[in-house]
């Protein structure tokens, strides 16, 4: 057994409380891409220019071009191994909960119950206008998709600019400073608030292991235990082990 995968599912294994952190990164083997793949859809829709509340507003039918485009990607995707390794460690017992960048789904469909959204979802869709909401399985097909009151809907996503929904940011700053155990994965840990968690976990005396396929701001101050590697392959080696040390 490698010896820093030993490492990782000991501190797994010993931890009363451990959980997972993750970004685009772990999603990108499942054919989304993530702010850097090259050739994808952040290549021809600059985050900047159409994830911004401000872009929304201003033109909601030029943003729908992207969201369209990250739908049909969204929707064509499965989960990998990386997801499907984090629901069996919690059916395990052995991970609380998932707090996810993402707005995929892929946590969910890969077998994990407790997820926090902290950047939203694309399964909902609300009006700026009057504050209707609808499923986005209503409104499916239909691009831009209009509230009955004519204003183009807007999906239940954060965009640059909006703020946290209060219920994932609370629970998720109590998770991140009570854990024992924080597994990061796929994430640049660039986007604010998100990134204080690493932090508020570190300075609460958890143990941090990162699984990434290149260094991050993270990596040589905050990270305990660095994986580095595809995101399927390095959960799944953790997974592994820590089965192994537990019949053993
Ligand atoms: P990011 O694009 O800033 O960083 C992705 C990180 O994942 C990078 O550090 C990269 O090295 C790493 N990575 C890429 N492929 C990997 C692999 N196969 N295995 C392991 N690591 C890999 O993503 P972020 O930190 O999540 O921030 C981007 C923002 O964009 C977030 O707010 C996120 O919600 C949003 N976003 C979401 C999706 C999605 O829902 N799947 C996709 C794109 C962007
Ligand atoms: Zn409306």
């Amino acid at each position: 057994m490698d010896e820093l995968i030993e490492k990782a599912a000991r501190i797994i294994l010993d931890s009363k409380l451990t959980i997972a952190l993750t970004g685009a990164g772990i999603s990108v083997e499942s054919g989304i891409p993530d702010f850097r793949s090259k050739g994808g859809l952040w290549d021809r829709f600059d985050p900047e220019e159409y994830a911004t509340i401000w872009a929304f507003r201003e033109d909601p039918e030029k943003v729908w071009q992207m969201l369209k485009e990250m739908e049909e990607t969204v929707d064509s995707a499965r989960p990998n191994e990386s997801h499907l390794g984090l629901g069996e460690l919690e059916r395990m017992g052995l991970l609380k909960s998932v707090i996810t960048q993402n707005v995929d789904n892929l946590h969910q469909e890969g077998g994990s119950r407790d997820v926090i959204e902290y950047h939203g979802n694309s399964r909902s869709l609300v009006c700026l206008q009057c504050g209707k909401r609808y499923d986005y399985q209503e409104k499916k097909g239909e691009y831009p998709p209009r509230c009955v009151c004519t204003k183009i809907l807007k999906p239940n996503v954060v965009f640059f600019g909006e703020g946290i929904p209060v219920e994932a940011m609370t629970r998720s700053s109590q998770l991140a400073s009570t854990c024992q155990a924080l597994l990061i994965v796929g994430t640049s840990a660039v986007v604010s608030p998100f990134n204080i968690l690493p932090r508020q976990a570190k300075q609460a005396g958890s143990k941090i292991i990162e699984i990434n396929l290149e260094r991050t701001v993270l990596t040589d101050h905050i990270t305990d235990i660095f994986l580095q590697g595809k995101a399927s392959e390095k959960v799944s080696q953790v997974v592994s082990a820590v089965k192994q040390l537990r019949e053993a």
